[in-house]
């Protein structure tokens, strides 16, 4: 079966088309239809029957990415967007801690005061700082002494980590990926364990519930402003949660 749908000569190139914007937004309507509705059809799934499929608590990694002060509270990289998330990510968590799970991860930026990202991001989340820290709603869980750290410098949750060899050190069959942002840190983190386990041939299902992954927002107008590149929350949220589910990724709409 081809997947091929790029038909040469029947649509303009969009070098054509961008001074057309009404053109433009009538080319993408249909699709933009379609993302709602992939969104819409997002089921609810529980947590028992994660468990259950998984073949036990112990085949579950719960790996919940950059919840820290400086994506949600503090800092230039501050989003209500992603403090918005905080409580479904504790749901999510407390749920699966009450049915055994305990394996917790939590790669989160940590960045050395000359970060070369700090070219394309301002300065946030300085190792040591309060930005650095995990938002106190999830380190004051009554079970976070399970938690394990993963300080990382990129947008990598895997290079320079360890948390590859974590995951890879024994048996697991499911990875509940959370946090954010949607179209940054946690997009690599679950396409990576996707194509990781299409390269070893690991029995991984890649699990990301829609409720608590977010990402932040900035209007055109302000970006402008700021001089910085403007960022639609909404659309990209939607746009990169269906690549991941395009590339082998479950999307649910909530884990409960
Ligand atoms: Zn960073």
């Amino acid at each position: 079966m081809s997947l091929r749908r790029d038909f040469p000569g029947e649509k303009k190139s969009l070098a054509g088309m961008a001074d057309d914007v009404q053109e433009l937004i009538q080319r993408f309507t249909p699709f933009l239809t379609y993302l709602t509705e992939l969104q819409a059809g997002w089921p609810v799934l529980e947590m028992e029957k994660l468990v259950g499929e998984a073949g036990g608590p112990e085949q579950v990694a719960c790996i919940t990415v950059d919840m820290v002060r400086g994506f949600c509270s503090e800092g230039p990289l501050a989003s209500p967007r992603i403090q918005g998330i905080v409580p479904a990510v504790a749901r999510i968590l407390a749920r699966a801690h009450d049915l055994g799970v305990r394996d917790f991860l939590f790669p989160q930026d940590s960045h050395p005061p000359d970060s070369p990202e700090f070219a394309a991001f301002p300065p946030h989340c300085l190792e040591g700082s309060s930005q650095a820290q995990t938002v106190p709603e999830l380190s004051s869980l009554p079970f976070a002494q399970h938690f394990k750290h993963f300080p990382k410098r990129s947008l990598s949750s895997h290079h320079g980590t360890g948390l590859h060899e974590h995951l890879t050190s024994r048996h697991r069959t499911r990875m509940v990926a959370m946090g954010d942002c949607s179209d940054l840190c946690l997009y690599q983190l679950a396409l990576e364990l996707r194509l990781w386990a299409n390269v070893k041939h690991l029995p991984w299902e890649v699990v990301v519930p829609a409720s608590a992954v977010q990402t932040y927002d900035l209007p055109v107008e302000v970006a402008r402003g700021l001089g910085a590149m403007p960022h639609d929350g909404e659309l990209l949220h939607l746009v990169f949660l269906y690549h991941l589910q395009l590339n082998g990724v479950r999307v649910v709409a909530d884990l409960v």
